[in-house]
């Protein structure tokens, strides 16, 4: 048997037409069904729907075989783990070149955060990647007081508890209706597969099958 872990949401949806270029078809819908596993049209291969932060996790405790997940949710399991941003040593074989975005910071559009900076002005920033938020601050010498948050960051700077955020950016809709600017583009993201080494070693026929089909899809889908 193998198991995939995929990402709820956004992910999901953009994983499917790869999982059906690799032949495999989810019978359930995850929308409506309650079953927290889903049969697919293989038999030897289930699919578990989970948070995107908790993918890197079954993957590397072996709850999956392999998973799907962004290149975000990796570089923050990575520094949980003691990895500095390497995902945990777990095995990343492919750019899946979905779910594409960038992470960047944004402001109010009111806010001087050039001069800010060159200020040497401690800046208080909200986010739920403290990890890369953290990295990216110290490598430009910014001294920042970080505020962990688990969703909704935009709403930080607009009722002033921070002067900036670090999330997720995709057509910058979000931000330019709450008035928001971006200021730095921190990196660019995609959904990558991630494999337990030690299942890739005990089922290493039928994984490297979904790896290859998988491989081969990428950007055609
Ligand atoms: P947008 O308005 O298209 O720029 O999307 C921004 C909102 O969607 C933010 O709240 C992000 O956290 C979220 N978002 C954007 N891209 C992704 C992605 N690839 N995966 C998960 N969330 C995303």
């Amino acid at each position: 048997m193998i198991t995939l872990a995929l990402s709820k949401g956004r992910i999901f949806e953009e994983t499917l037409p790869l999982l059906r270029a690799a032949g495999i078809e989810v019978l359930d819908d995850p929308e409506k069904s309650r079953k927290l596993i889903l049969d697919t049209n293989q038999p030897d291969v289930r699919v578990l729907v989970v948070r995107a932060t908790d993918v890197p996790t079954y993957v590397q405790f072996g709850g999956a075989d392999m998973g799907i997940t962004g290149k975000d949710t990796l570089l923050e399991h990575g520094s949980d783990w003691g990895g500095a941003g390497n995902g945990a040593g777990l095995y990343q074989p492919l750019d899946l070149q979905i779910a594409k975005c960038r992470i960047s910071v944004a402001v109010r559009a009111d806010f001087d955060y050039a001069s800010a900076v060159r200020q040497g002005s401690r800046l208080k920033v909200a986010t739920k990647y403290v990890a890369i938020a953290r990295e990216f601050f110290a490598n430009k010498g910014v001294h920042v007081d970080l505020i962990k948050l688990y969703g909704s960051m935009e709403l930080a700077p607009l009722v002033g508890m921070a002067d900036a955020i670090v999330d997720l950016v995709s057509t910058g809709n979000t931000l330019k209706a709450n008035r928001l600017v971006e200021v730095e583009h921190i990196m660019d993201i995609s959904s990558r597969l991630v494999v337990n080494q030690a299942a890739l070693k005990l089922k290493r026929e039928p994984m490297r099958k979904i790896i290859d089909a998988f491989a081969s899809a990428v950007g055609k889908v």
